[in-house]
């Protein structure tokens, strides 16, 4: 076969048509030849020897050389379209089928009478044997037969996932084709790394995965390509770290006797351990003249805005000031009004009948009346605020600090890092910062998405905590959903008050019963005011024919419950008016509010030590992480905190889900859990989204890809020390361009 010269580097269109290449770059991020290389097959049939038809076993994959016997195509029952299906026959006399539900194509190519070599795995369909849509070859004569076959016999089959028109055939002569047009593949990992790893070389590890011969073992190859992503992933994050470490910050010594002192002293409780601990690993690392950038991850109610609240403190008594980036408005109303709470007169400075050295809280939202804004944004500027409280709007360009010390982060996962950054490019040198995240952070995540951070964690919870059992409730089964409601009204009549949460808002004149509403209300980024996240269930949809329940809905439906009636009720979510939400939350944290309906917004932080259920409604809807995150909204008081899991019909999957969910509080194992099951574009927030810039082969939940993850650590850490600028390593240094041009592209892309 003649062949060109190609690079890895150069477009697809130098290898295939212009259709074909517009396919593979729209279905799968596809534009050059390196992202070519990195397409993984789905799975290898080894043929070894050719099957005779007489001797299929069900599941085995084979390869088969036969004879079209018959072809017919018939419509199909229900569906547009038509299918095929072919008998196939050898000279033994036996048979074998070739079931098509697309017959297009096929039909005018498997005429009676022509031989080829047919590969696929082996099904039945009833009595008899078959392949469902198999790749295959016909001969055009005996010769080029024979080569195919003698082909076929010395190598595995790669399968690769098809797209559109590109079926795993074609697919597979593009990369044979591929492998033969590159002369020299980039090798980003230095020698004597690959060596100490017993890592095959990339040249190699491309043959593997792509063109294994029988006894070649395919994961070596794939093995190489994921530390290869580790490798360059870890190289960015050594290099950040060490422009990180290059910073000049402000070191941020408090003055004794000031605020936190004052603070420490009207504290209600006794810290835990772990809390004093990260207390001094925070104190030490802001009185540094390098930035802190830190991130702290605990469980659930772990405490970890106490924590958080002292750091900024600390930077107040310092002379700076400190800002709190909450990722909605409804988390960011909560923390200043908690905050302002837990400081009580010290938070009135400058006011008369303030304490001496007390400062002032400030809440900055996008949403708040422009006057109100305005007068946040004067004392944000004129260093009048010590604390500003903020969503996203605190990022806007006209927002001003007098001196800013300290940035805080809650629940990281809602933020990308180019807003962290944003933030930072407020100080006139970087600010210290100290990032929190909602749900603990599997070590894989803590290595790659937060790598280019120290960590800390809070392992145990606040004495007198209570236990939450969680169960899951069938709602097809008899008599379960009232028992649902009746505890309820029992947790209600003892004093406490319940969560109900549902996957989406709804209409206000929504009904109680299904079958209403716009599906298409499932609140999302794009509906919400500014400043708030995304809310609605973010599960894994699966069986989408019953209508969600809507808060409205629920509402209603509860109204009517004899078993709630005389129970105060009220909704919460996205769509209400800022004023609204925030008098919605004061009545609840007062206890003026029994019942609170509301969607996903109350899933991060909010804290009402007396709510003791929560009922999720259409759990199955929602992921892991989330349900957890959600539930560790009751149980924070002295009282019990009971979740109910409410689900009609869930599949296979979800009701597998939701039992994780029951089984273990541990968030560590459940964020794990979670990763397995989720797409990694999702672990890693926004900047994940759109093209090839996600992770592609490393699978974050997996306790094996840990261990490659680590190793790449080690070693890319090795190399950027002895080596920052990576001059000695041209290809490698070739390799993290490339990646952060597709971070780059890919962030400008969503704008
Ligand atoms: P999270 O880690 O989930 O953000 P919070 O910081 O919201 O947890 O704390 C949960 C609750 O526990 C709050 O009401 C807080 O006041 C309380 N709390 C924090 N630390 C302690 C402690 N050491 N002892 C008792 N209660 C505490
Ligand atoms: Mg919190």
């Amino acid at each position: 076969m003649p062949v060109t010269v190609l690079t890895e580097d150069s477009p697809l269109t130098k290898l295939v048509r212009k259709g074909e290449a517009e396919a593979l770059a729209k279905a799968k991020g596809i534009h050059s030849v390196a992202d070519l290389f990195e397409l993984v097959p789905r799975r290898y049939v080894r043929p070894g020897q050719l099957s005779d038809l007489g001797s299929l076993q069900v599941g085995e994959d084979v390869l088969v050389v036969a004879e079209v016997a018959t072809a017919a195509t018939r419509p199909m029952r229900g569906r547009r379209g038509t299918m095929l299906t072919v008998v196939l026959a050898d000279e033994a006399g036996g048979e074998l089928d070739l079931t098509f539900f697309r017959s297009f194509g096929h039909d005018r190519k498997l005429l009676p009478g022509r031989r080829g070599f047919f590969v696929g795995t082996v099904g039945a369909y009833g009595r008899r044997l078959q392949l469902t849509h198999p790749e295959y070859e016909l001969f055009d004569d005996d010769d080029a037969g024979e080569a195919a076959l003698e082909w076929y016999r010395t190598h595995r089959v790669p399968v690769y996932s098809a797209t559109g028109k590109l079926n795993s055939l074609r697919m597979r002569k593009l990369l044979y084709t591929a492998l033969d047009s590159v002369d020299r593949v980039r090798e980003p990992v230095p020698e004597p790394v690959r060596s100490a790893r017993g890592l095959v070389d990339r040249a190699q590890a491309l043959e593997l995965v792509h063109r294994p011969g029988v006894d070649d073992d395919p994961d070596r190859g794939v093995h190489r390509l994921k530390y290869d992503e580790a490798f360059v992933l870890q190289t960015i994050l050594a290099q950040r770290r060490r422009v990180a470490e290059s910073e000049q910050a402000t070191p941020r010594v408090p003055r004794p006797g000031g605020l936190l002192s004052a603070f420490d002293e009207r504290l209600p409780f006794e810290l835990t351990d772990g809390q004093k601990e990260v207390g001094t690993v925070l104190a030490e690392e802001l009185a540094r003249d390098r930035p802190m950038h830190r991130l702290l991850q605990g469980e659930v109610g772990s405490g970890k805005t106490v924590v958080a609240l002292r750091a900024m403190l600390a930077a107040v008594d310092a002379g700076g000031q400190a800002a709190l980036l909450a990722p909605t408005e409804v988390l960011a109303a909560q923390h200043h009004r908690s905050i302002t709470a837990m400081l009580g007169d010290l938070a009135e400075g400058g006011r008369l009948g303030g304490a001496e050295h007390g400062t002032t809280v400030t809440l900055l939202t996008g949403s708040q009346p422009a006057a109100t804004r305005r007068r946040s944004l004067l004392a944000a500027a004129s260093g009048e605020a010590g604390i500003v409280v903020g969503t996203h709007a605190l990022i806007q360009k006209h927002v001003q600090f007098a001196d800013l010390a300290l940035v805080v982060v809650d629940e990281q996962h809602r933020f990308g890092v180019e807003q962290r950054d944003a933030l930072r490019e407020k100080a006139q040198r970087p600010p210290h910062v100290l990032v929190m995240t909602a749900t603990p952070i599997p070590r894989t995540v803590a290595m790659t998405v937060f790598g280019d951070m120290e960590t800390s964690t809070l392992r145990e919870l606040p004495r007198g905590r209570s236990p939450i059992a969680t169960h899951v409730v069938d709602a097809g089964r008899p008599g379960w959903l009232d028992r649902t409601w009746q505890r309820v009204a029992e947790e209600v009549a003892a004093g406490h008050q319940a969560y109900v949460v549902c996957p989406r808002i709804g209409e206000l004149d929504d009904e109680p019963a299904d079958g209403l509403g716009d599906p298409e209300d499932v609140a999302g980024p794009g509906d919400l005011d500014a400043g708030e996240g995304a809310e609605g269930a973010d599960g894994p949809g699966e069986g989408d024919e019953r209508e969600l329940t809507g808060v409205y809905a629920q509402l209603h439906e509860l109204q009517a419950n004899p078993a709630l009636a005389g129970l105060r009720l009220a909704v919460l979510h996205g769509r209400l008016d800022p004023d609204e939400k925030e008098a919605t939350m004061r009545a609840f944290t007062a206890g003026d509010v029994d019942v609170l309906v509301a969607t996903t917004v109350i899933e991060v932080g909010v804290d009402v030590p007396n709510a003791s259920v929560m009922v999720v409604v259409d759990a199955d809807r929602f992921g892991i992480s989330q349900l957890h995150q959600l539930r560790g909204r009751v149980g924070r008081g002295a009282v019990p905190g009971l979740c109910l899991l409410v689900t009609h019909d869930p599949g296979e999957r979800a009701a597998e889900r939701l039992d994780q969910v029951a089984a273990t509080t541990d968030g560590f194992e459940l964020a794990r859990a979670d990763l397995l099951l989720r797409r990694e574009g999702d672990v890693l927030g926004a900047r994940q989204s759109g093209r090839g810039n996600s992770i592609r082969h490393l699978r974050l939940g997996r306790r094996d890809d840990e261990q490659v993850i680590a190793d790449a650590r080690e070693d890319a850490f090795a190399v950027v020390a002895a080596d920052p600028d990576l001059r000695e390593h041209p290809a490698l240094a070739a390799a993290v361009a490339m990646r952060l041009d597709d971070e780059q592209a890919a962030w400008l892309e969503r704008g």
